[in-house]
Formats: C-alpha cells, sequence, structure tokens
C-alpha cells in the first residue's frame, strides 16, 4: 500500500482517519505526537522536556523527533504502506525526512491534506477523550463520536482521559503554529505533484470516503481486513 502523510491543523482529524484507515486497510499509523509523549512518560530528563514542550504546544526540536521517528520505521511492520500522522510539520523537517526515507530505501507516497475551518476545531480539540485502554478517540460534542458514558469507553469499558493540551490555550500556540510552519508544506508538496485535499469538515465518515476515492483513483490495491 502506499504511504501517507496527512497535513492539517490540530483537530482536524488526522487521528480519526488513521485510526479508520489502519482498522480498514491494515496501514501501519505513526503519530509523532504519540511517539513523542511515549517518550514524555519515561520521565526522565528528555521526557520531562518533551512534556512541557508538549503541554504548551510547542514544537520539539528535529532531532528528538527524527530520531524517534527513524527507530520506528525501521520496525518490520513499516514495509507495508504507514500512515505518518504529525510529521513533517516544517519544510525543514520535509527535508531531514527526505533522508531517512533514502537511508531506508522507503517512497514518500502521497500527501493528503485536511482541511477544515478554525471554528470547528475548538470543539472538536475541548470535546475529545482518548481511551486509556485501547486508545479509542471520542469527542463528546459530537453524536458521531461520542461515548455513550462521558467517561468510559464504549469499545474496552477503559477510562477515558482529555490530553494535557487539548485546552483552548495551547490550541492557539498549537494552531499558530500550525499557520505558520507547516501551511508552507502545502506549497512544497504541491510542487511535486503529489499533494490531494480532503474537506475534513463533514465528519469521520465523508472524510475517510474521500481519502478511499482518491486511493482508488491512484489504483492502490488497498486490501481490505
Ligand atoms: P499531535 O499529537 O500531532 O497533536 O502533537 C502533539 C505535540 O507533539 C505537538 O504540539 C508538539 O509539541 C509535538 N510534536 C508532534 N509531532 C511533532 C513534530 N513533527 N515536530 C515537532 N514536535 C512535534
Amino acid at each position: 500500500m502506499i504511504n501517507l502523510i496527512l497535513i492539517a491543523a490540530p483537530g482536524a482529524g488526522k487521528g480519526t482517519l488513521s485510526k479508520d484507515l489502519k482498522e480498514k486497510y491494515n496501514y501501519v499509523h505513526i503519530s509523532t505526537g504519540d511517539l513523542l509523549r511515549e517518550a514524555a512518560s519515561k520521565g526522565d530528563e528528555l521526557g520531562n522536556t518533551i512534556h512541557d514542550m508538549q503541554t504548551k504546544g510547542e514544537l520539539v526540536p528535529d532531532e528528538i523527533v527524527a530520531a524517534a521517528l527513524k527507530q520506528r520505521l525501521q520496525e518490520e511492520d513499516c514495509n507495508n504502506g504507514y500512515i505518518l500522522d504529525g510529521y513533517p510539520r516544517t519544510v525543514a523537517q520535509a527535508t531531514i525526512y527526505e533522508e531517512i526515507l533514502q537511508q531506508l530505501h522507503k517512497d514518500l507516497g502521497i500527501v493528503i491534506v485536511l482541511d477544515i475551518e478554525k471554528e470547528q476545531l475548538i470543539k472538536r480539540i475541548t470535546g475529545r477523550r482518548l481511551c486509556h485502554g485501547c486508545d479509542a478517540i471520542y469527542n463528546i460534542y459530537n453524536e458521531e463520536m461520542a461515548p455513550k458514558n462521558d467517561n468510559i469507553c464504549d469499545k474496552c469499558g477503559g477510562e477515558l482521559y482529555q490530553r494535557s493540551d487539548d485546552n483552548l490555550e495551547s490550541l492557539e500556540n498549537r494552531y499558530n503554529t500550525y499557520l505558520e510552519k507547516t501551511q508552507p508544506l502545502i506549497d512544497y508538496y504541491s510542487n511535486k505533484n503529489n499533494l490531494y485535499r480532503v474537506d475534513s469538515s463533514r465528519g469521520k465518515d465523508d472524510t475517510l470516503k474521500q481519502v478511499e476515492d482518491i486511493l482508488n483513483k491512484l489504483g492502490d490495491s488497498v486490501d481490505k481486513n
């Protein structure tokens, strides 16, 4: 399967789309935010620095993210198509990523941009709840994604929690960083002719359908589970 890079503002639905593609097509989902949260949870000096930066919504230094990503990409499951969620986030990271791909003999694949208005992001971010047990994603403000009980996972009964950076102050920071540093990537990949745009304002099923249409048009032979 073709490798996918997702570019979008925080809360636009990268994580949800990735989970849907993973469930339906066995795509491997690599979120640099998750890789960094895992590193942060170690609680050592580096972990604490990462945690502080993530909580404030600041970008973690390139060398730290690239090292975590390169290590993950070398695992066996990344040989059959993966989704990169949250990387690259700057043109500098795009260049670093090309070097990593060359070293590991992997393809860039295609880039999908999820378009959404800022007003919608606020509800998506402040209403987002995650499951400690199975990583399922919910939104208490969205009928399609609301859990039956605000604090408990429908799928595994695990406890739901809110990310430390899912608040208005951090969102403002993350959104401004997106506009300033990540949006230039859209031109960068447009010029390489491998960029596709998806309207992610109409809900998760509609977003998935648009991505499937792109993959089908590309003639990608994705095997359903
Ligand atoms: P995310 O889970 O993608 O919303 O990312 C959460 C936070 O992790 C970001 O606000 C950054 O602090 C950090 N992060 C994730 N990916 C990157 C990246 N590619 N470069 C730098 N920092 C990142």
